[in-house]
């Protein structure tokens, strides 16, 4: 008998192979093993409930015809799915299920029943208790309002447009006016922190909401995501929230990089993935890096991420940010004079998030102390927080990210040494320790291997005369300023 069913399956195999490419079939049909064949009834084993659904949505018509060329039109499949792998002492648990329909994605819950799956046996009312427990957002209950976890505020309206976020911000709206149908999926959206990530994916959320009543969006960090996963496997109910992510039409997830190292999170969301994605529906996704940096995800999913278009959001220019400080205070109703938005603008140039921390800040100045928001205001207000990064930024601390910088050790940048490179090292990191610290010329000079003053003046100088004439030195600069900066920020 087993051999007989073996041998069914392997002509049924012959059969399949000619109507698909190599690709499909040893993805989904190289890993199914014949398990019976009773009364014609011949039982073949998936390895689990995902794989049961994709066959069943994409290639039942082809097993049917194998299935009835082999056994004839009495011919009948039946999977047996695979729910528990299962470990040396306890044989896998399998839930046997029909072919023929639609699985009915609300499903539930196998595990009570005592591993046989009834299709009409828990009935309708258990499938609602069950969703009305499970700790996701549902949308199958008759008229509840589905939860999207969107802040109506992210809009598209309220995201100013500037170089910085040309790209993504057109990707977006092209996402958001044709959901899964254009070649922008999934989307990943790139950038550091604070500029404007989580901002940007609402936006095309919301405005999905607002003119496609019909689409399910989802919003969700991958911190909330792995935390749901936890509580499923807890709960032993991961059938209840996968099944849940399936039903989501615009599956927003933000943050990615959370993922990292966290492979069972992984492979679920990698089933997700190409679940909703072969369904054509649209993924969203956020992460604090390009995707060829994301550390500690496995490579199946990066080549996922890299399937549709990857945009990058970029540190706000100027002008961005100016606008972006206008919007703001007239989004609240606040007048700020003109200047005081330049100067802001100016002064702080390192994220939007940094930004609206200092407005708040102004804000709340201005209102204690019943004062107009003018230069002076903002002045002292971006005083304190200025003196904030004197204190905690030290000489160490810059020598350390200068010399990592400028791919030098720390005591070659002490030394007496006068080439060429470590001389610019040397430079920027006393020009830093003027600008960010307290300490003396003098003091300055005794940090570098017992320098003098008159070394640092220079020092200050040479750097100043570069920054206008080198516009490459200038981005260094720059970039190393803001990373000294945020860890006086973050100490
Ligand atoms: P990220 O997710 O990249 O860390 P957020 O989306 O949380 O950043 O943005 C931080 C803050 O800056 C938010 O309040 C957001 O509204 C604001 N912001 C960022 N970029 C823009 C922009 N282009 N226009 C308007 N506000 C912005
Ligand atoms: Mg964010």
């Amino acid at each position: 008998m087993y051999q007989n069913c073996e041998s069914v399956w392997n002509n049924c195999l012959r059969l399949i192979r000619e109507s698909i490419g190599d690709q499909s079939y040893n993805t989904w049909f190289a890993p199914i093993v014949p398990q019976s064949l009773e009364n014609n009834v011949l039982t073949i084993q998936v390895p689990s409930q995902f794989f049961y659904e994709w066959l069943e949505e994409n290639y039942v018509h082809l097993l049917k015809q194998a299935i009835d060329t082999e056994l004839g039109p009495l011919g009948k499949l039946q999977y047996s799915v695979i729910v528990d792998k299962g470990n040396e002492e306890f044989k896998p648990k399998t839930i046997s299920l029909p072919t023929g329909k639609q699985p009915k994605r609300n499903f539930q819950n196998h595990q009570q029943n005592n591993g046989n799956y009834r299709p009409n046996g828990g009935g309708v009312t258990d499938v609602q208790e069950l969703d009305y427990r499970s700790p996701f957002a549902r949308r199958s209950l008759g008229g509840e309002e589905q939860t999207s976890h969107l802040n109506p505020h992210y809009s598209f309206e309220t995201f100013i447009e500037g170089d910085c976020n040309r790209l993504a911000r057109s990707a977006g709206l092209a996402v958001a006016e044709r959901p899964g149908a254009t070649s922008f999926n999934p989307l990943m959206v790139y950038g550091g922190v604070g500029l404007g990530k989580t901002h940007l994916v609402q936006a095309i959320g919301n405005d999905i909401k607002l003119n496609r009543n019909d689409k399910f969006v989802l919003y969700v960090t991958s911190e909330n995501f792995t935390n749901q996963f936890i509580e499923a496997l807890k709960a032993n109910n991961v059938q209840s929230f996968s099944n849940f992510y399936l039903q989501v039409d615009v599956l927003i997830i933000d943050d990615v990089q959370f993922l990292s190292g966290k492979e069972k999170t992984q492979e679920i969301f990698f089933h997700i993935f190409n679940h909703l994605h072969q369904s054509g529906k649209q993924i969203i996704m956020t992460s604090d890096c390009p995707p060829r940096e994301l550390k500690g995800l496995q490579e199946r999913l990066l080549s996922r991420f890299k399937w549709g278009l990857t945009a990058d959001l970029q540190q706000p220019d100027l002008e961005t940010r100016m606008a972006i400080i206008a919007r703001k205070m007239e989004n609240d109703g606040v007048y700020m004079p003109t200047e005081v938005v330049e100067y802001l603008a100016n002064s702080v140039d390192t994220n939007m998030r940094e930004l609206e921390g200092v407005l708040i800040s102004l804000l709340a100045h201005a209102s204690l102390n019943r004062k107009d928001i003018d230069l002076e205001l903002a002045k002292s207000t971006l005083k304190n927080i200025v003196q904030d990064i004197e204190t905690e930024v030290n000489i160490d601390y810059i020598q350390k990210a200068v010399a990592a910088y400028f791919n030098i050790t720390q005591d070659m940048m002490r030394s007496k040494s006068r080439k060429r490179e470590l001389v610019v090292a040397r430079q920027v990191a006393m020009y830093f320790s003027k600008e960010y610290t307290n300490h003396s010329l003098k003091s300055i000079g005794q940090h570098f291997g017992g320098r003098d003053h008159s070394t640092v003046i220079h020092a200050v100088q040479a750097v100043n005369d570069m920054l206008e004439t080198d516009s490459k030195f200038k981005n260094s600069v720059h970039e190393l300023s803001r990373k000294i900066k945020r860890r006086a920020v973050n100490a």
